[in-house]
């Protein structure tokens, strides 16, 4: 078995987020900590993700996330390689929480 496409993933995974209904994709980084991401690529992202075969699941692997460091991130984007956001840091709603301090 191969892995599947991580653009097949991103296009057909996704749920909505519950804050802001923005179309969303769930990642298991390497903490195994479930954040929520953004499936389209960003030139300020942070974020890498990959496909993992993972029979236990419905599509048949897992969404890995590695979260880069700012520099790392910049180095890794400048080397060509496709970086995501997480959904975290684009959220409205989000944002509006942490501007209340909650
Ligand atoms: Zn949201």
């Amino acid at each position: 078995m191969t892995i599947p496409c991580l653009a097949d993933y991103l296009s057909t995974q996704f749920v909505g987020c519950r804050d802001c209904n923005a179309t969303i994709v769930f990642a298991t980084t390497t903490s195994s900590k479930k954040i929520p991401m953004d499936p389209l690529s960003s030139d300020r992202g942070n974020v890498a993700l990959r496909l993992q075969l993972d029979a236990s699941v419905p599509f048949g692997a897992r969404l890995l996330a590695r979260v880069f460091g700012k520099v790392d991130a910049y180095e890794a984007r400048h080397a060509g390689a496709t970086l995501y956001l997480s959904h975290f840091v684009t959220c409205p709603a989000a944002q509006a929480r942490r501007k209340e301090g909650k």
